[in-house]
């Protein structure tokens, strides 16, 4: 099949992310159903390492629960090095430093035609690594990724700072100067996408780069670090160590000679990535972490689309999303058939194989994330939620979950207050507009929320009041590298993607100076 009806069967399977397929050569878009591993190592100066302690882990192939080979395993004496090697390249009057703005966006549109190149083996790679639709993989993560990285090419030589009126004989101006050295922590559920964020911004503005993988998913991101050398950029400047949280994750966290770490994941560990700068050196902290987000439908929607809406807004990428709508307010009007007609959906999910172009959902990522979900799933039955699709494992082999649902869910139900990241949907009926606002807020989270509906007031008046990074009007899980993304309250500090995304990575400099009249 071609790489666009792929693109398009993928997008009419998961709905659009606002991703259109960018690519455009005739390569057969046929997965690769058992991609060969090439890089399993730690990257550092643009080479390949084993781990300085001796050790490895496994990757595992969720959708059969199989391991895929062994990754070397970095902890503290590996970060050590990389963080040597990137502040080598970070160095005053390194090849780096002294490079053009222009081009550095030259390298990372090099990046971005790369990963295009081999989109198949990408997206096929993170398949196995993750267990998404390979559909999907292909038309949503690796075309976004693309994307951001050209996205983030063209800002290269245009984050400029400004002139500043300042009282006095004076001439004072801003410059925009790289951070540094940047750890950036990524986690499972979107590994090549949430990489693409991450080193886009920051290559853009000139830092030098450290990522740490999750555990479960290292091996698109460690073929990009290989992509990265192949497009130019110098030693140093692009770092990867795969390895565990709690040790490499954390050497990096506390270590002195980094700048800024750079993180997505659960909020209780973006707590103490927060409490590790604070007991080192204070580097700057950028944090996405959870959500609980509402989803509210209004009376007067079309329900049929306001149902499709809501459930892509949940079982998205297996539940797996930072912003899933999982708690999907229903006006009294609408609330039977809107959950009769939710559960239908559910039921007509397609699960199973990643690779077969008509699967909607593959596996959860791990064993871990398969027994959270299944106990958030029991504890809905226990609190009396009224279970009206799903509720259980699918199959016996990898770690498939039904596609659930649960109606009648109060809010002070566990299912309606913790993060499930899995297959499972809470629909929840209000009455009161004014009081649904309270409902909707009550929750630590504040990353993303939608109102569905034709009026115009309404859809006003909630986004207004509604405490959260992203508002969606009548669509869900739109996102694009224009529009900046990121959480109130426990879902984060600081904003990624947009022109936003670039204050992450950059100091501003004052610089003033003294005018001196020859004449006087
Ligand atoms: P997590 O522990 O927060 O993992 C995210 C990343 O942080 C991974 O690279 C992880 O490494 C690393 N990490 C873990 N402990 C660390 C530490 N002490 N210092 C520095 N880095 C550390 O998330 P998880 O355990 O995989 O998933 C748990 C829950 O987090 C999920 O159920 C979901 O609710 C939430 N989650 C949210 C997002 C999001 O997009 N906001 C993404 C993933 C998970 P290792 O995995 O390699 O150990
Ligand atoms: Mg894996």
């Amino acid at each position: 099949m071609m790489l666009r009806s792929i693109v398009r069967s993928g997008l009419r399977a998961q709905q659009k992310w606002a991703v259109a397929a960018s690519m455009s050569s005739a390569q057969s878009l046929a997965p690769i159903v058992n991609p060969q591993i090439k890089q399993t190592g730690i990257f550092i100066n643009n080479e390949w390492h084993k781990s300085v302690s001796g050790k490895t882990f496994a990757t595992i192939n969720p959708a059969t629960g199989e391991e895929i080979c062994q990754i070397q395993e970095g902890d503290k004496a590996d970060v050590d090095l990389a963080v040597k090697a990137a502040n080598e390249a970070f160095r005053f009057g390194s090849p780096w430093r002294r490079m053009d703005a222009s081009d550095r966006g030259v390298l990372l549109n090099r990046l971005a035609d790369l990963i295009e190149r081999d989109a198949v083996y990408i997206a096929s790679l993170e398949t196995i690594d993750n267990g998404k639709p390979y559909s999907s993989a292909l038309a949503v993560d690796v075309a976004a990724t693309v994307k951001c990285l050209r996205y983030y090419a063209g800002w290269a030589d245009k984050n400029h700072g400004k002139v500043v009126p300042l009282d006095g004989d004076y001439i004072s101006f801003t410059r925009h100067e790289p951070v540094g050295v940047c750890a950036q922590i990524i986690p499972w559920n979107f590994p090549l996408l949430m990489l693409g964020w991450k080193i886009g911004p920051a290559l853009a503005t000139g830092n030098c780069v450290i990522v740490k993988p999750a555990e479960q998913t290292p091996l698109t991101c460690l073929y990009v670090a290989e992509l990265a050398k192949e497009a130019g950029f110098p030693p140093g400047v692009v770092n990867v160590i795969p390895g565990y949280g709690p040790t490499a994750g954390a050497a990096l966290t506390y270590h002195m000679d980094v700048d800024k770490v750079a993180f997505t994941g659960s909020t209780e560990i973006g707590k103490l990535i927060k409490k590790g700068a604070g007991e080192s050196n204070l580097k700057r902290v950028t944090l996405e972490l959870g959500g609980k987000s509402p989803n509210i439908i209004l009376n007067d929607v079309n329900v049929d689309q306001a149902v499709e809406n809501a459930h892509f807004g949940l079982f998205f990428n297996m539940g797996q999303c930072c912003t899933a709508g999982s708690r999907t307010f229903i006006e009294e009007g609408i609330y039977e058939e809107f959950v009769e007609k939710s559960a239908a959906r559910a039921k007509k999910r397609i699960v199973g194989n990643p690779f077969d172009p008509k699967t909607e959902q593959g596996p959860q990522v791990d064993e871990e994330q398969l027994t959270k979900i299944l106990g958030l799933i029991e504890a809905g039955k226990k609190e009396g939620a009224r279970l009206v699709a799903g509720g259980a494992r699918e199959g016996d082999k990898g770690y498939f979950v039904q596609p659930t649902v649960f109606a009648d869910v109060q809010d002070n139900m566990r299912i309606a207050k913790e993060e499930i990241f899995g297959p499972v949907q809470q629909l929840i009926k209000f009455k009161d507009p004014k009081e649904l606002l309270e409902r909707a807020n009550n929750t630590e989270y504040g990353l993303a929320a939608a109102v569905f509906t034709k009026d115009i007031d309404k859809a006003m008046y909630l986004m207004q009041g509604i405490r959260a990074g992203t508002v969606w009007i009548n669509c869900y899980n739109i996102f694009g590298a224009q529009a900046a993304f990121g959480g109130f309250k426990m879902s984060g500090n600081g904003r990624e993607l947009g022109e936003y995304g670039l204050q992450a990575y950059t100091e501003v400099k004052t610089v003033t100076m003294k005018v001196t009249e020859k004449n006087s």
